[in-house]
């Protein structure tokens, strides 16, 4: 399964799976439908499945055109997003499972961002590491705003995420990672391979260059929002307790 990337809107990224031109092909999270038209137009692909993480415009705003050239594309989103997302069909939850190109995706129920956001985990196969398509639960470096659930949801979605492989790689919705590390670089100053990855992604960026995929194995890393445990982060929040930690991390980033 080849994964595409396309930038999209400001600073949203749209996934492409696909097996071979002219072949079938699924979407993740259609910010718009122009880019996903193209790149569909270009390889003769047939769009059979749009995967949507949860109902925000900038990942549902391309469902209904794509819907109109692709009438038969099954639409998937969260069983509890039901009403708010354009030509939804299949209603899914925790452990659900969905079927594309030979590979098959396990459902993970991830509310904090949303009270129904759901992520994609492409189970790894014996050549290719699991895929997690996880919208706006984790960024690289960073973590979804609470628009819709409390800080002890995101953290119990956060733990779930924390237990993948290492070598998952993860596919976030948005390039937000510099503004991320500058401020994970306040909480965690000492931190090298935070330190490390900063000047990485720096210089990405300055050549124009996407950070993402990233991997779950270096977000356990350089990522304060899954290191609530580390010692160094609990002194700087004044806390130990995990669910205090993470709420004043996510309110002083709210803030920065
Ligand atoms: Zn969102
Ligand atoms: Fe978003």
């Amino acid at each position: 399964m080849h994964i595409t990337r396309l930038p999209a809107l400001r600073d949203n990224y749209i996934f492409v799976l696909w097996d071979e031109p002219g072949g079938q092909a699924a979407v993740v999270d259609p910010a718009e439908p122009a880019p996903v038209l193209d790149f569909l137009r270009a390889n003769r692909l047939e769009l059979t499945a749009i995967f949507n993480t949860h109902h925000h415009g900038d990942h549902v705003g391309g469902n209904p055109d794509l819907l109109a050239h692709f009438p038969k594309a099954v639409v998937y989103g969260g069983a509890n997003d039901r009403g708010r997302i354009p030509g939804q069909t299949v209603f899914l939850s925790a452990g659900d499972d969905v079927p594309f190109a030979g590979r098959r995706a396990e459902i993970l129920f991830v509310p904090g961002h949303t009270k129904a956001h759901i992520a994609y985990y492409f189970l790894p196969t014996a050549d290719q590491p699991g895929d997690l398509f996880i919208g706006d639960t984790l960024f690289s470096g960073g973590c979804g705003r609470l628009f819709e659930g409390t800080p002890a949801q995101m953290l119990h979605s956060l733990q779930q995420l924390r237990q993948l492989p290492n070598d998952t790689r993860v596919w976030c919705a948005h390039e937000y990672t510099q503004n991320n590390v500058r401020f994970a670089l306040t909480v965690e100053p000492d931190n090298a391979a935070l330190q490390h990855y900063a000047q990485q992604v720096q210089a990405l960026r300055q050549q124009g260059e996407a950070t993402i995929p990233s991997t779950l194995g270096l977000e356990k890393q350089i990522n304060p929002f899954l290191r609530w445990d580390e010692p160094a982060i609990q002194r700087a929040m004044g806390s130990n307790d995990p669910v205090t930690v993470f709420a004043r991390l996510r309110a002083r980033k709210d803030h920065f």
